[in-house]
Order: structure tokens, then C-alpha cells, then sequence
């Protein structure tokens, strides 16, 4: 809704800064804030006609602003989507992009490495309303058949994971979905809209946690949901209906973000291989998964389908479930913090804290070892990164 200049014919860096919000009668440059709850109707037809949804214009903050809808537009056409909705964190955006499209007795194919929050409403909160999920783990993505069931509804994956680092063949399962007509989501956050389009290899609906790469400085909350029209209109009345939206400031503050997604990721993608080839030389180090380094056991689906590796890396260090936390309260750059996808560099041990409820076997299967480190690779100079974790590394051992 009102948006001028959407530059659809654009590349994605004049995309994301050209995509701009109707200027007001102002004339401003860049797009202002517009922190209303609500809009003026011109008359009590005008005001009729709109609650008739009989012409398109903003009433609530709620249901559309200014601001979400630049957001939207932006993540819509990079991700080559029809139609998009904006919500307060990426969960209410997985959340409300799987609730009104399933009933009960429906069921869920979904990759076992997701995250943590979506695995709890998986396995927690939608067997209560009689939705049942069916976990598939790495080795057995080529034989995701074997679990569809005539009542399976929605194939669901992420890729790349969190927090193993592995990558999913997303053009295989997209090829699963359309034969067994399912609806195929992708949590496509790691990757970010810029390294990867989940919708052009099958996928029907794409979420996206903006808190991450998108903000990529570590202030605002968000999540957008995209994909095709039919999907999510159901997902926006349903939305609006419960009061998922984002709001207009972080709405603002991340459309402002996606302005630098592009170089900011560059960046990030170039300073994580750096790290990664460094962390795979060390005498410290047991294993690495970072999706362009050669030794990946997915690299080749990862060149295939990404355009560079992301941010995140994993390693396992030497020893057991202490060394790494010995490793971690060394870091004296190095914020040790749960979010991922900052300026900041970030250093998690999943072992002992995000996944330390998971079950032994569920760990293993996950590739959660008591000794597996997740970094999320930032913007300071690699020279200052690599001394830290040099000298953290040694401390451990
Ligand atoms: C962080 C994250 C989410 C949830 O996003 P919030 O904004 O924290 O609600 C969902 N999926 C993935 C892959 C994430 O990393």
C-alpha cells in the first residue's frame, strides 16, 4: 500500500535503498516515523467503505502503517514474494505464519535442527491443539518421504541451522513439498533475503527474525513473513486479529537497516571465512562447520544455493563440557550474549546454555556436542577478533 518507487527491475543494493514509503505533502528525503495508532477518515462513506475493505488505505496501526509496509515491501521483493506481513519478533512471525493454516489433526514434517523456540511450539504448545510434528535430522533429508503422512500439512526447515551450521537442500525438499502438496516454510534468518531466496527453489511462505542480520546492531525486535498471496492473507487477518504486528519505530528502524544489509553482510560473510580458515589450522580446534569452507559436509549445496556462507560458524573445541566454558569466560572482546547477527562479535556454548534443556539424545542428533562453540562473526577488524579468540583458546586448553 503506498509505496512509490519500488524499483522492482532494480539489483537488491538499489532495491533496498530506493523502495521508499510515498513522501508526504513535507517533501522530507527519507522516511519519517509515522508513530500513529490510527488514521483520519476523510468521511463517513470514505470511513464505511474502508471497514468494507472496499478500498485499501491505513486505519490502525494494528492491521498497516507506513512503516511496516515499507518493511514488508523491501523483504518482498528481495525474497521474489507476492505479499508480506511485519510482526513484533521473528516468533510471532513462525508463530502466526503456521497457526491459521493448520487445524487440528493436522501434522508437521520439520528438520529436527530449528530453533529453539520453534522446536517448543512443535513440540510443546500445537500437540495440545492436536497437531503432531514429525523430526527428520540431517542424514535422513533424502528420505523425508518416509514421514509424510496423508494428513501432513506443512514441510518446515531452516537452513542455514542453529546452532550446528548445517545446510538443508532446500530444492529437494521445495521438489518434496509440490509433490505431496505441502506447504513448504522456510526460517530463512541466517541466511538473510541477500544470500539466499528460499521462494525460487519451492518454498510457498518465508520468515525471517529481523532481530538479527536484518537490525544487525543489536537494538530492535522484528520478524517478516513472505510468500504467496493466498497464504498470507490468512496469516494477516489472523495477525492483525491477535495483535502480532510490529510496531511502527522498530518497523522504521529496520527498513533504515536493510539500506546496509548488503555491504554490512559482505562484510560479516568475508570477516567469518577469514575466522573460519583460521579456526580450521588450529591445534585447538577438533571440528569446524562454516558453509564455504571446503571441508563443510554441505558445501556444495551451500555454493549451490547461497551466495556466500553467512555469519555464524560452529567449532569444537578440544576437550570437554569445561574447556568451553573456560574458552568462553577468557573472551575479553567477544560479548558472550545469546542474540547472533550483530555488529558485535558473539560467542555462545549452546551446551550449557540456549540447549542445555534438550535431552542427551536429542543432542546428539542435533550435533549439539558438550563441546560446540557458536560464533557469530561481526564488524570489528579480524586482526582483533583472531587475537581474542587466540588467546582465549590457549587459556582453555
Ligand atoms: C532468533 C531466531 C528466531 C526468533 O526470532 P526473535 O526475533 O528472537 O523472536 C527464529 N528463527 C531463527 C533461526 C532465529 O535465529
Amino acid at each position: 500500500m503506498n509505496t512509490t518507487n519500488n524499483e522492482e527491475g532494480c539489483c537488491f543494493e538499489t532495491q533496498a535503498i530506493r523502495t521508499q514509503t510515498e513522501r508526504s505533502q513535507y517533501n522530507e528525503h527519507s522516511t519519517p516515523l509515522y508513530l500513529t495508532s490510527s488514521f483520519v477518515f476523510d468521511d463517513a462513506e470514505n470511513m464505511r467503505a474502508v471497514f468494507a475493505e472496499e478500498i485499501q488505505r491505513y486505519s490502525y496501526s494494528r492491521f498497516t502503517n507506513p512503516n511496516q509496509t515499507e518493511l514488508v515491501e523491501k523483504i518482498r521483493i528481495f525474497e521474489k514474494a507476492e505479499a508480506g506481513f511485519a510482526f513484533a519478533t521473528g516468533m510471532a512471525a513462525v508463530y502466526c505464519s503456521l497457526f491459521p493454516l493448520l487445524k487440528t489433526g493436522d501434522h508437521i514434517v520439520s528438520c529436527s535442527n530449528i530453533f529453539g523456540s520453534t522446536r517448543g511450539l512443535f513440540s510443546n504448545t500445537f500437540p495440545e491443539w492436536g497437531v503432531e510434528t514429525s523430526y527428520f535430522d540431517l542424514n535422513q533429508v533424502y528420505d523425508v518421504e518416509r514421514l509424510i503422512k496423508p494428513n501432513t500439512k506443512i514441510l518446515f526447515a531452516e537452513s542455514p541451522t542453529n546452532p550446528g551450521v548445517d545446510v538443508l537442500d532446500l530444492a529437494y525438499l521445495g521438489e518434496i513439498a509440490k509433490k505431496h502438496n505441502l506447504i513448504f516454510i522456510v526460517d530463512n534468518t541466517f541466511a538473510t533475503p541477500y544470500l539466499q531466496n528460499p521462494i525460487t527453489l519451492g518454498a510457498h511462505i518465508v520468515v525471517h527474525s529481523a532481530t538479527k542480520l536484518i537490525d544487525g546492531q543489536g537494538r530492535a525486535c522484528g520478524g517478516v513473513t513472505v510468500g504467496y498471496k493466498k497464504y498470507i492473507h490468512k496469516i494477516y487477518l489472523f495477525a492483525r486479529t491477535i495483535g502480532a504486528s510490529i510496531s511502527p519505530f522498530n518497523a522504521w528502524v529496520l527498513s533504515k537497516s536493510l539500506e546496509t544489509l548488503a555491504i554490512r553482510v559482505d562484510r560479516h560473510c568475508e570477516n567469518a571465512l577469514t575466522i573460519a580458515e583460521y579456526l580450521e589450522q588450529h591445534p585447538a580446534v577438533e571440528f569446524i562447520k562454516y558453509p564455504f569452507l571446503p571441508s563443510h559436509p554441505q558445501y556444495e549445496i551451500a555454493k549451490k544455493q547461497m551466495k556466500q556462507g553467512g555469519n555464524i560458524i560452529a567449532f569444537g573445541i578440544k576437550g570437554g563440557l569445561d574447556t568451553g566454558r573456560t574458552f568462553l569466560d577468557a573472551l575479553q572482546l567477544c560479548s558472550r550474549t545469546a542474540n547472533l547477527g550483530d555488529s558485535r562479535t558473539i560467542v555462545t556454548h549452546p551446551a550449557s546454555t540456549t540447549h542445555s534443556k534438550v535431552p542427551a539424545e536429542e543432542k546428539v542428533a542435533t550435533g549439539i556436542t558438550d563441546n560446540l562453540i557458536r560464533l557469530s562473526v561481526g564488524l570489528e577488524n579480524t586482526k582483533d577478533i583472531i587475537r581474542d579468540l587466540e588467546q582465549a583458546l590457549t587459556t582453555a586448553q
